[in-house]
């Protein structure tokens, strides 16, 4: 199957676009002049159902609508593209209200290495034992999704891209920093890379000899947007992907796909099965991700039924995150209590191999805090949120668990207050909160 993919000038090649009426195209055309869209044949053909593509999630996940922005910027969109305004208006513009996206969620600029006075863009070094790295030929994706906390990195007028070459400065920095011992490809998505390109960064990995480094991650949405990369029938390329994951777990590594997933019908089809088994036979483990977000996966069916089929295939379900506060924030944010009553119903309906999954989970600005439940206090009558740092910037306070007043219609960790003796039941919910523990 070849390749193509559709950006927001050429999505009307698509075949199936035909179903749809004028209005959703110019809603389209709008809404993807700040929101960046991209999809691909095998997305529209294998995963969308063309009959009910309004409730359909995969198009939701997909396909820019209308209410993504609110009804101001959809306006000032509309009228800036009416033909009468200039290329630098119509650019102003969606500039502006990319601003008012909050394009940079937690402060992901904060983390970048220094090897010997040199700021390494390339990478993010948040947690103890753990560098991140954004090679640069992987900062796109198969397809991209609306609700993407990313998005910066895919507009050209932003100047957020983080992402480089030096592969060895990389492991020099990992030489010297013996705490860590893992590195996560990611992006974007590392897998939309050549084998080529893929290997000469692996090799580098393999052949220098760093003794703390034991485990290889890929983050990667390809599993579920293009399988075909693991599917030797369709694409020879992939017997030299799946050569290159073979000699990274016989060379010692412990392998994991970091698999992004967020529906269940992303994994119906044979297609997207077989490149599961494939990727499994060459020693890798595919553990799983997504957030849970309003308008694609805000029931407990769909996550139990992801999460079951997820380990009937042989996956392990990982991280259930909250929809962080970027991008069309309000269309797809759901508040922290509902997120857990979700949770909760679905992991109870999931089965015993489920319970590897951490959730639900805030990446916030001092580390990933975890949402451990909604708790009705014997002593003082009132409700709370017990929370920990699955993750912190210090590992020393990691999986300690705290307690934050409750609130229904919170979505954020900060705009909720914590709870110590002597402070009063109520959310502040302004974003001055920060919890330290
Ligand atoms: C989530 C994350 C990691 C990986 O954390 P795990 O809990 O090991 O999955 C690493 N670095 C950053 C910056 C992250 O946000
Ligand atoms: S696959 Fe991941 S990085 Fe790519 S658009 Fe989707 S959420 Fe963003």
């Amino acid at each position: 199957m070849r390749f193509i993919t559709y950006n927001s000038r050429n999505y009307r090649d698509i075949e199936y676009m035909n179903y749809l009426p004028e209005e959703a195209k110019k809603e389209i055309d709008i809404v993807s002049s700040v929101i960046p869209f991209k999809t691909n044949n095998y997305v529209t053909d294998y995963l969308i159902d063309w009959e009910n593509y309004q409730q359909d999630p995969i198009y939701t996940l997909n396909f820019p609508k209308k209410e993504m922005l609110t009804a101001d910027q959809y306006e000032r969109m509309l009228k800036v593209k009416d033909g009468r305004h200039s290329e630098l208006e119509i650019k102003k513009t969606i500039y502006n209200i990319r601003m008012e996206m909050n394009p940079h969620p937690a402060q992901q600029m904060t983390n970048v290495p220094v090897l010997d006075g040199e700021e390494l863009t390339g990478a993010q070094h948040k947690y103890r034992d753990i560098i991140l790295f954004f090679p640069s030929q992987g900062q796109t994706c198969h397809a991209h999704c609306t609700f993407c906390f990313r998005w910066p990195q895919f507009t050209k007028d932003l100047d957020l891209k983080f992402s480089m070459r030096e592969i060895n400065k990389i492991i020099e920095y990992i030489r010297r920093n013996e705490d860590i011992n893992e590195i996560l490809f990611t992006g974007g998505d590392p897998m939309v890379m050549s084998p080529s390109e893929l290997t000469k960064y692996v090799d580098a990995l393999l052949e220098s000899g760093v003794k703390n480094l034991e485990n290889i991650r890929f983050g990667t949405k390809s599993i579920s947007y293009w399988p075909f990369t693991y599917l030797p029938e369709f694409n020879p390329e992939a017997n030299d992907i799946l050569q290159l994951f073979r000699k990274i777990t016989d060379s010692g590594f412990h392998l994991s796909l970091m698999g992004h997933f967020n529906h269940p019908n992303e994994l119906d089809n044979e297609v997207v099965q077989q490149a599961i088994h494939n990727i499994r036979e060459t020693g890798a483990e595919i553990r799983t991700q997504s957030p849970i977000i309003k308008h694609i996966n805000d029931n407990s069916n769909d996550w139990a039924r992801m999460w079951k089929t997820q380990v009937r295939l042989g996956m392990i379900p990982y991280y259930m995150f909250v929809e962080r506060e970027t991008g069309p924030y309000d269309y797809f944010s759901i508040p922290l209590a509902e997120v857990y009553q979700i949770y909760q119903q679905a992991i109870r309906e999931s089965g015993s191999f489920a319970k590897t999954v951490t959730g639900p989970v805030m990446s916030a600005d001092k580390g990933k805090v975890h949402i451990l439940g909604v708790v009705d206090s014997p002593i003082d009558g009132n409700k709370y949120f017990m929370m920990q740092y699955a993750r912190h910037r210090d590992y020393r306070k990691t999986f300690k668990p705290f307690f934050m007043h409750y609130h229904p219609k919170a979505t954020w960790v900060d705009q909720l207050s914590e709870a110590s003796i002597g402070t009063p039941a109520v959310a502040s919910s302004v974003n001055d909160h920060n919890v330290e523990m």
